[in-house]
């Protein structure tokens, strides 16, 4: 069984502690930053044998050296990121498989917020770890690919069976929420959610794990093809990835 701890880091991020318990073998993903990350580990294990990064950004692999120092563990990132992601041990690559102990995930390739960015994908377990690519109810900025490389990025993630938890970089649900209100105000499953959102925001909780199930019918960027949001968006002959595109860049000054 894999155990999943949430720590969060810096302003909005979130670090996932895993640990195989069959194995005891500790993994830790995205860890932005050494403290937070360290507080747990010690508490809880006492070890860490693998540090695995989604992309090359500092929030996402700022605690990767001293980590390693500390636990000697083995550093795993994009084969793309050889050169920047710090002190990277085993290069990764689209649908190769790695063990955690006795869990066992797949690389997803998902390039568009940076070139080099991978998913991890716990298919047993049912669990996708999304880093800035797919968030709840948004996407990543476009900063290295193209709109179209996020576009087909978040479909390979859209196609991941329905009842698979994702585990995404940041906490924006907030802010997202109120961005695809914007364009579907009339979504019953995006209202209904709104409550949920706002009573974890209030209690300072997170709001992850979300399901692609209900991603699937709230998160704006999933949703390219609605007729009603091509509508709201006064182009309703538009393709699916025009309109992806076109939310994408309202995203980027909303
Ligand atoms: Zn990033
Ligand atoms: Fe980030």
């Amino acid at each position: 069984m894999l155990n999943i701890e949430i720590i969060p880091c810096l302003n909005d991020n979130y670090s996932y502690l895993l640990c195989d318990q069959d194995t005891n073998t500790v993994a830790i993903i995205d860890p932005s930053d050494f403290n937070p990350c360290d507080k747990i580990i010690n508490k809880k294990y006492k070890k860490l044998d693998y540090i695995l990064n989604t992309h090359h950004h500092f929030d996402h692999v700022g605690g990767n050296k001293k980590l390693k120092e500390k636990y000697k563990s083995k550093v795993l990132g994009c084969e793309l990121d050889k050169d920047r992601i710090p002190d990277i041990d085993i290069t990764l690559k689209e649908k190769q498989n790695f063990k955690i102990g006795n869990a066992s995930f797949e690389v997803i390739f998902i390039p568009g917020h940076t070139k080099g960015h991978i998913a991890f994908y716990f298919k047993d377990e049912k669990i996708v770890f999304t880093g800035d690519t797919l968030f709840s109810l948004g996407c990543g900025k476009v900063f290295e690919g193209t709109h179209e490389q996020m576009f087909n990025s978040l479909n390979k993630l859209k196609n991941l069976p329905i009842d698979t938890k994702i585990y995404c970089g940041h906490e924006y649900t907030k802010k997202n929420l109120e961005f695809c209100l914007e364009y579907e105000s009339n979504n019953e499953f995006l209202i209904e959610k709104s409550n949920w959102i706002n009573s974890k925001i209030e209690s300072n909780s997170p709001t992850v794990p979300i399901s692609i199930g209900e991603e699937k019918k709230t998160n704006i960027f999933l949703r390219c093809n609605e007729p009603s949001i091509k509508n709201a968006l006064n182009l309703d002959n538009a393709s699916e990835q025009e309109i992806f595109s076109k939310l994408r860049d309202l995203k980027d000054s909303f």
